[in-house]
């Protein structure tokens, strides 16, 4: 236990609602039909490019966000790849960023010969704060012919990603009026937002596109996966062509019309989504018992909490977070510290994207609240398995 009686109170907090065994981030669940929907492929053969479970994952998908098309990919990180690509992002062009999001936010980016340039994030959300990038963009682009252009830069800014940080909606509203006003297309990384919802329906729907991902530590799992959704019946069409290495439908010839990718999911994996997606629902039942416990073994606890959600949203509760106040900011490595040794598994958000070396030179608005959030917030361990009734 920790000398620093705040982060040994916290401490016993947080064992009354992990218990007393070692306890990690985020754990996946297999507990429907994953065994016999993996077991079909096999006994069948159709493990990969081609099988029905990838047609019946993308179709559940669609039906599940609301959305009119989702294409399977092979991870989120691919997804995004592909929503950038058809969103018109050219070599040369720069594509607004948050600062506080995951590396694969920012390298899709890279992929397209594009520059990420960094925006600041607000602090109900987490995301894109709308009301500061407006001001700022009145300011920093001309309209050219070709789309608006950075003033300083002479590059045309193409698009603005958001992110939904740990789950939380970003305030999609305000930032598609931005988008709208500045002549710019807008994309989400709805990467760790299965299952979020922004005034009622489901996230993923205000971006022309946007990206999934079911990596081993998300909502749910296909061990590796991702997923575009779009609104758009030729976006939808054009994603799964770039997906599948652009081949020319044909009995036996392989032709190619443009430069694709290998990019499309192995039957094998959407089984698995398959079986997952069906467990979606008790899944977000137990995230919000398990935020719900977190947040009365916190609520008396003096210089910090749980990181509440916004008003705006019904998030999946993927990650818990506590976010420390303002004075108890420099305690976020002790805590770091004193619960990892003590087998709670806790981690601080990514470094910023512009703090890294290959970002030195990209440009940036003033990121001040994203630098504040990042100093002040810890994740908590947050698996399906902790809300569980009958846990703790
Ligand atoms: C996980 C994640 C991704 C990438 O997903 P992969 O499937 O691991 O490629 C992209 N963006 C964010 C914000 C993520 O959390």
């Amino acid at each position: 236990m920790s000398r620093d009686p705040f982060i040994s109170d916290l401490l016993t907090r947080l064992r009354r609602v992990v218990g007393e065994s070692p306890v990690s981030l985020h754990e996946p669940r297999f507990a429907g039909q994953e065994w016999a929907y993996v077991k079909d492929c096999l006994d069948t053969g159709w493990v990969s490019s081609v099988g029905a479970y990838v047609d019946r994952f993308e179709a559940d998908l669609a039906a599940y966000t609301g959305s009119r098309h989702a294409v399977a990919t092979v991870n989120g990180t691919a997804a995004l790849h592909i929503c950038l690509a058809l969103a018109g992002v050219r070599t040369g062009d720069e594509v607004l960023v948050p600062t506080l999001t995951f590396i694969a936010t920012a390298n899709a980016v890279h992929y397209c010969g594009a520059i990420p340039h960094f925006v600041d994030s607000e602090p109900v959300s987490l995301g894109v704060d709308a009301a500061k990038l407006d001001s700022y963009l009145q300011d920093l682009l001309l309209p050219s012919p070709d789309g608006p252009r950075n003033r300083q830069t002479g590059r045309v800014v193409r698009a603005l990603m958001v992110m939904h940080v740990l789950g939380h909606p970003a305030d999609l509203d305000a930032l598609a009026e931005v988008c709208a006003r500045h002549g710019l297309v807008l994309i989400e990384d709805a990467a760790e937002a299965l299952g979020s919802f922004y005034k009622g329906g489901h996230i993923g729907r205000h971006g022309r596109l946007s990206a999934l991902s079911f990596n081993g530590n998300k909502i749910i799992t296909t061990g590796g996966g991702g997923a575009v959704l779009t609104q758009d019946a030729e976006l939808a069409r054009h994603a799964k062509h770039l997906t599948t290495t652009a081949r020319v439908a044909h009995a036996w010839r392989f032709s190619h019309d443009e430069v694709g990718y290998n990019y499309r999911m192995p039957n094998i994996n959407a089984a698995l989504g398959c079986a997952q997606l069906e467990a979606l629902p008790d899944m977000l039942a137990d995230k919000r018992r398990l935020a719900g416990r977190y947040a009365e073994a916190l609520a008396t606890l003096a210089g910090a909490s749980l990181f509440p959600e916004p008003a705006h949203a019904r998030g999946n509760l993927w990650l818990n977070a506590l976010i420390l106040d303002p004075a108890r900011a420099s305690a976020r490595d002790d805590i770091l510290a004193a619960s990892n040794t003590a087998g709670i598994m806790t981690r601080p958000l990514w470094t910023l994207m512009h703090r890294l070396s290959m970002h030195a030179g990209c440009p940036a608005m003033p990121l001040e609240c994203a630098e504040d959030l990042d100093a002040r917030l810890v994740n908590l361990p947050s698996s399906a398995c902790l809300g569980a009734t009958g846990h703790a």
